[in-house]
């Protein structure tokens, strides 16, 4: 590993499971100091107190991304407890509602874009005026293949992770020669949690994917890690892939 995030600040959401707590484990075994949250304070704090006993430094807090006050509250606090915020890890996201949009339910849907888009504006809007005035800083937003190919049933994840992908690129554009390094990162078709949920819906041909054929979450977070590193500043603003051979192999993986 890098020895690049040697005594950074990082910032993960949705870190209490899933991608963003390898991601989180993984900054923190580089040398990095990891706020992790989630709404289940208690999960996220059950990770941050295991990386703590492998020797990592870790706090975590209850938060929701879709709640602004919330959202600045955790940045002032992972600065105040661990220091200006070198990376942020935008990855807290939701799949639900699976359902056409005919039977969705308005909420669902409407809480889907406030998640997965609005809170990661939120969480954005928080930490970039400190790396703007830092003239540094690294920000990885969670993007997914979703967001370029329309699937049934998942009209507002698809509509939500679309939209970051246009945040990535718009935000690239106002941070460019600012020392801020923005990414989109896809991780592929992962084992966690959210494809339990989707396997168990039905809907769509990745519900029908056996579990045994999802990519490890460790693969993606290698791909992630890679992203916080200066090997991968020609793709800034873009979103990377994990399925692109060519970004495969830049990570070591066949
Ligand atoms: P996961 O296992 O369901 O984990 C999601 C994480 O986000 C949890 O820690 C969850 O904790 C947190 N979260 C959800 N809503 C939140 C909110 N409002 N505020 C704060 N935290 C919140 O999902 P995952 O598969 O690791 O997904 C991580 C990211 O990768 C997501 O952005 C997802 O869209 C993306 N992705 C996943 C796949 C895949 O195949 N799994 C593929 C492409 C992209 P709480 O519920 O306690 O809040």
């Amino acid at each position: 590993m890098s020895n690049e995030l040697l005594g950074k600040v990082a910032l993960v959401t949705g870190a209490s499971r899933g991608l963003g707590e390898g991601a989180a484990r993984a900054l923190a075994t580089g040398g990095a100091s990891v706020m992790l949250v989630a709404r289940d304070g208690k999960l996220a704090a059950d990770v941050a107190g295991s990386i703590a006993k492998g020797n990592g430094r870790a706090e975590s807090c209850a938060c929701d991304v879709s709640d602004f006050g919330a959202v600045q509250q955790v940045v002032a606090q992972t600065e105040a407890n661990l220091g200006a915020i070198d990376i942020l890890v935008n990855n807290a996201g939701v799949i639900e509602p699976i359902a056409e949009l005919a039977t969705s339910d308005p909420k669902v849907w409407a809480d889907n874009i406030s998640i997965n888009l609005t809170g990661a504006y939120y969480v954005l809007r928080a930490v970039l005026p400190g790396m703007l005035a830092r003239g540094g800083g690294t920000i990885v937003n969670i993007s997914s293949g979703a967001a370029y190919r329309p699937l049934e049933g998942w009209s507002a994840y698809c509509s939500g992770k679309a939209g970051l992908a246009m945040l990535t690129r718009a935000v690239a554009l106002e941070t460019g020669g600012k020392g801020v390094r923005i990414f989109g990162f896809s991780p592929g078709t992962i084992d966690t949690d959210m494809q339990v949920k989707i396997r168990a819906s039905g809907m769509n041909t990745i519900s029908r994917i056996p579990r045994q054929d999802l990519s490890p979450v460790e693969h993606a977070v290698r791909g992630l890690i890679y992203l916080c590193t200066t090997d991968a500043e020609d793709l800034l603003g873009q979103d990377a892939s994990m399925r692109d051979d060519a970004f495969r192999k830049r990570i070591g993986l066949a």
